[in-house]
């Protein structure tokens, strides 16, 4: 007979919806890594093999609490609605080509990360799709995780893939799959349009019930099958 604890288990997620959302404080690791510890304990042993190849592994973003990210999104949406007087429903199809609704970012997780080569100089905004390309100045970068970034656990989120929805191709966003595989099944049993409806930030009073149940089928579901 299986012991009792066992079976509340079932009933007693291993993180809780504050944690999913990024509203409660988690332990992080590392000065300029901020990961959960199994997840910074493997970055660095990434970071290791990638500088004896000469790819210095830098990460530009890793852990985001929910009050960061609702910074984020309201800067943009007051961007594009105020001074670029777009509709709010356009602006917000706009926002979320590449950044997430407060409460919905994996970058709550301590898990994922957004990743460049230090060693590579470049002028501007780094997370370009266009600089990890060939010719640009992140190429190596790409092949380098391409070839080994799997064996430290950590996978790509948002490919390349053009049948894939949702967030566009980030060649710098990476999860570690050991834990935010099993962070995903928590976050998918959460009520997240009930949860978002309870929110109270620019543009939240534009979300429909339509609006939700497809971003979560796109832009939380629609990644890297490798990390579902
Ligand atoms: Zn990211």
């Amino acid at each position: 007979m299986a012991p009792s604890f066992m079976i509340a288990k079932k009933d007693d997620p291993e993180y809780s919806v504050l944690e999913l959302m990024g509203k409660e404080g988690i332990d992080l690791y590392g000065k300029d890594i901020n990961l959960r510890k199994e997840a910074h304990d493997a970055f660095l042993a990434m970071k290791k093999a990638a500088y004896s190849d000469g790819i210095d592994l830098k990460i530009v973003s890793s852990y985001r609490n929910f009050n960061r990210q609702e910074i984020i999104w309201e800067r943009k949406y007051i961007k594009y609605t105020e001074d670029n007087g777009m509709d709010p429903l356009d602006a917000i199809e706009k926002i979320i080509e590449y950044s997430t609704i407060p409460g919905t970012s994996r970058h709550h997780w301590g898990t994922d990360i957004d990743v460049i080569d230090g060693y590579r100089k470049t002028n501007g905004d780094v997370l370009v799709p266009e600089k990890f390309e060939a010719g640009g100045p992140f190429e190596d970068f790409k092949k380098w995780m391409d070839g080994n970034s799997e064996k430290f656990g950590f996978h790509i989120v948002y490919t390349n893939d053009p049948k894939r929805k949702g967030f566009k191709y980030e060649p710098w966003h990476y999860s570690y799959a050991p834990i935010s595989i099993p962070m995903l099944t928590a976050y998918r049993r959460l009520n997240i349009l009930q949860l978002l409806r309870e929110e109270n930030f620019y543009g939240s009073e534009h979300f429909t019930t339509g609006f939700i149940k497809n971003y979560v089928r796109n832009n939380i579901l629609d990644i890297n099958t490798a990390l579902l």
